[in-house]
């Protein structure tokens, strides 16, 4: 299906609703029946019917669909967070006793899940570099049963190879897991890859606006039926109707805002590759990106986040160079209308900043949707102070 149908007809049934041109909020709690039969199926299968909004609600249903379209998937969940969606998709493929290989840099709260929560149940988690291939037929245990990429990830880039993990998953009856985050369906599709389960953090790029959290996973009706008839309903992290219609509102100028934030991205790479006081800039699709030629191949495009380091930064001159900047914010997350900066040494204490730890010396910019030569001026002035 085209890009274009999904995101702006595609699983919306205007006719029942005065063909409204913007579906209504179902802000509802629970829906009434007349037959006691009726109420007897609905709860012999809650997917299939409108019973009650922690299970399956008409706006977020509309939003299911065109999300599952997206990804090129059969069905999907949308959950009230990205984190939400990753706690319930792990938590239900796995169960005590299995062991666990994920990558040794994924988002913060999905470590922890690994790193501290999951082992108090019985799972156990071997982190690796998942740029070589290698490193996962060698973490592979006879009770490996999960495999969770996250390609690129928001802060290096470090990309796995998606069908060669796919290819080794499937001949051993692993299931595997991406956060797809970074570059949305328009960009990397895994599930047509051969990976089993798709999530996205909504709150990024779907919403765009800065105003709603919301996470989504997608794979096939029966991975998705498993999840929903357990942890989903169990946990009660479903998106909540006024939240997935804002994230229909987001997928409206989803396609848009990621070309143009595309294209500024360009720009602004250029820029700080030949700006004097830069000393290395990380872009999964920029030439000199360690692994460029796989992401190349994998990936169709690339676009806000960028990671780069001042020529000898240190903790005063990058804290100096984010507290200069007028107009890109200085916060977290990324994937809204407004550019944003980071530094690495924000989640380090100050005696504890080594100069020659690359990483110490990294600054994460997000470039959102202001026009380039606006943020190349902030940028410069910036530079210009340390
Ligand atoms: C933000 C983010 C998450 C978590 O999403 P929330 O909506 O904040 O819970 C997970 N993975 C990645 C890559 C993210 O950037």
């Amino acid at each position: 299906m085209e890009i274009s149908e999904i995101l702006n007809e595609w699983g919306e049934e205007r006719e029942l609703y005065f063909n409204a041109i913007a579906p209504p909020i179902m802000q509802t709690s629970n829906f009434a029946f007349k037959k006691v039969e009726d109420l007897r199926n609905a709860f012999e299968d809650e997917m299939s019917a409108y019973l009650y909004s922690r299970g399956i609600n008409p706006t977020v249903d509309i939003l299911r669909k065109k999300l599952a379209a997206l990804d090129g998937a059969e069905d999907c969940l949308v959950f009230n967070s990205g984190a939400a969606a990753v706690f319930a998709g792990v938590l239900a493929n796995v169960k005590s006793g299995d062991h666990v290989i994920c990558v040794r840099n994924p988002y913060s709260w999905s470590k922890r899940l690994f790193a501290v929560i999951l082992p108090r149940f019985g799972v156990t988690t071997t982190f690796i570099d998942g740029t070589e291939m290698k490193n996962f037929e060698e973490a592979l245990q006879p009770n490996t049963t999960f495999i969770f990429l996250e390609s690129p990830n928001s802060w290096t880039y470090e990309i796995q190879d998606l069908q060669a993990v796919a290819a080794l998953a499937k001949s051993r009856g692993i299931t595997t897991f991406i956060d797809n985050t970074y570059c949305t369906p328009l960009y990397q599709r895994p599930i047509e890859m051969g990976i089993d389960l798709c999530m996205q953090t909504a709150t990024k790029y779907i919403g765009g606006h800065s105003d709603t959290l919301g996470g989504l996973i997608t794979g096939s009706k029966e991975m998705i039926k498993k999840i929903f008839d357990s942890e989903f309903l169990t946990i009660g992290s479903g998106i909540q109707p006024f939240n997935a219609w804002l994230l229909i509102r987001g997928l409206r100028t989803f396609q848009a805002r990621i070309e143009r934030i595309t294209k500024t991205t360009g720009q602004v790479l250029q820029f700080l590759k030949s700006h004097p006081r830069v000393e290395h800039v990380l872009f999964p699709l920029d030439e000199s990106f360690p692994q460029y030629e796989l992401a190349k191949r994998q990936m169709k495009g690339a676009c806000g986040l960028l990671t780069f380091s001042l020529k000898n930064g240190t903790m005063e001159s990058i804290t100096t160079f984010c507290e200069s900047l007028r107009h890109i914010t200085m916060a977290v997350s990324w994937g809204g209308h407004e550019s944003l900066v980071i530094p690495r040494c924000a989640g380090i204490k100050p005696g504890h900043f080594k100069a020659g730890k690359p990483e110490h010396q990294h600054i994460r910019l997000y470039i959102g949707l202001e026009d380039a030569d606006y943020l190349m001026k902030d940028l410069e002035q910036a530079l210009s102070n340390v």
